[in-house]
């Protein structure tokens, strides 16, 4: 069995459709795959329709912007209620504030003489309700400033970057109790990846299963062998789910092909059951 419970389609800023994600998996010999887009639900319908079609099971997921000490961490929730008010409300808000920093973005850009316009971000953006970085720096790369994504994180848009603008978004705590409200299953995306080691020590992993956190991602390409160990580790002890996964982004993102890293089939049966 070969599942793969993180990815991303145009719905938020992967590249490929709902429907080629699919058509790739089972190409490519998944037997499961989970689309996670930020902050969104709306291609489920699609990404059901066309797994149907090749045979693939498709799980629902979103991956859910969060934040602890002012940095930003990702939650899955598996087999969530997109309407659930709560949850629902939550994710307008996100949206929200990924939309409300793009003009504050764009003036940085402007002073760092790569301007682009909003005009030309809402373009790359397409039809997808989330607005993202990855769309900016393909509007950098349309314009000729940067070679791809990677060199337009690499010079302006990572969170260290000079044209970096922090957007607003709930706590870990507060974004677990919706998931549960809602009826998912939560659980941290690719927490030691991009120096989140820090915000996400042992203690603050464990107090966030105190409030429901059913897991983490261990095996994902951000992760080292050592680093992959000890959150195995610290996983065992705490009593909680591991998972592994690609966060594919179609031509979005390097290195991180459809299956690239799996989940335990076991683990995958404790999540079917508990979303079930
Ligand atoms: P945002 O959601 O707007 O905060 O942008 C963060 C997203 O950008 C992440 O979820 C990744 O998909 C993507 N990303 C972050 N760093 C990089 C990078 N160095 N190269 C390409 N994509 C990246
Ligand atoms: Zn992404
Ligand atoms: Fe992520
Ligand atoms: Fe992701």
């Amino acid at each position: 069995m070969r599942i793969d419970l993180h990815s991303h389609t145009n719905c938020s800023d992967g590249t490929d459709t709902p429907t080629e994600l699919f058509r790739r998996a089972a190409r490519l010999g998944l037997d499961v795959l989970a689309l996670t887009d930020h902050d969104t639900a709306v291609g489920w319908a699609e990404a059901a329709a066309a797994a149907d079609e090749v045979g693939v099971e498709f799980v629902p997921g979103i991956e859910i912007s969060t934040s602890h000490r002012g940095r930003s961490v990702h939650l899955l929730a598996y087999g969530v209620d997109p309407e659930h008010p709560e949850l629902a409300a939550m994710l307008h808000g996100i949206r929200g504030g990924r939309a409300g920093r793009l003009a504050a973005m764009l003036a940085k850009l402007a002073d760092l003489g790569v301007p682009v316009t909003e005009e030309q971000v809402r373009r790359m953006q397409g039809d997808a309700p989330s607005l993202g970085r990855p769309h900016v720096a393909d509007a950098l790369v349309e314009a000729g400033y940067v070679a791809d994504r990677k060199e337009a994180f690499d010079r302006y848009l990572s969170d260290t970057g000079p044209a970096y603008v922090k957007r607003w978004a709930p706590g870990v705590a507060a974004a677990i109790a919706a998931v549960r409200a809602a009826g998912g299953l939560p659980v941290i995306a690719h927490p030691w990846g991009r120096g989140s080691r820090e915000v996400l020590d042992a203690d603050t992993l464990r107090g966030f299963v105190a409030a429901g956190l059913a897991g983490w991602e261990v095996d994902h390409n951000d992760h080292d062998p050592a680093q992959r160990a000890h959150l195995r580790e610290l996983a065992a002890e705490a009593g909680v789910l591991t998972t592994g996964s690609s966060d594919y982004h179609g031509i979005g993102k390097y290195e991180h092909e459809l299956g690239c890293n799996l989940t335990d089939p076991d683990v995958w049966e404790e999540i079917r059951h508990r979303i079930g």
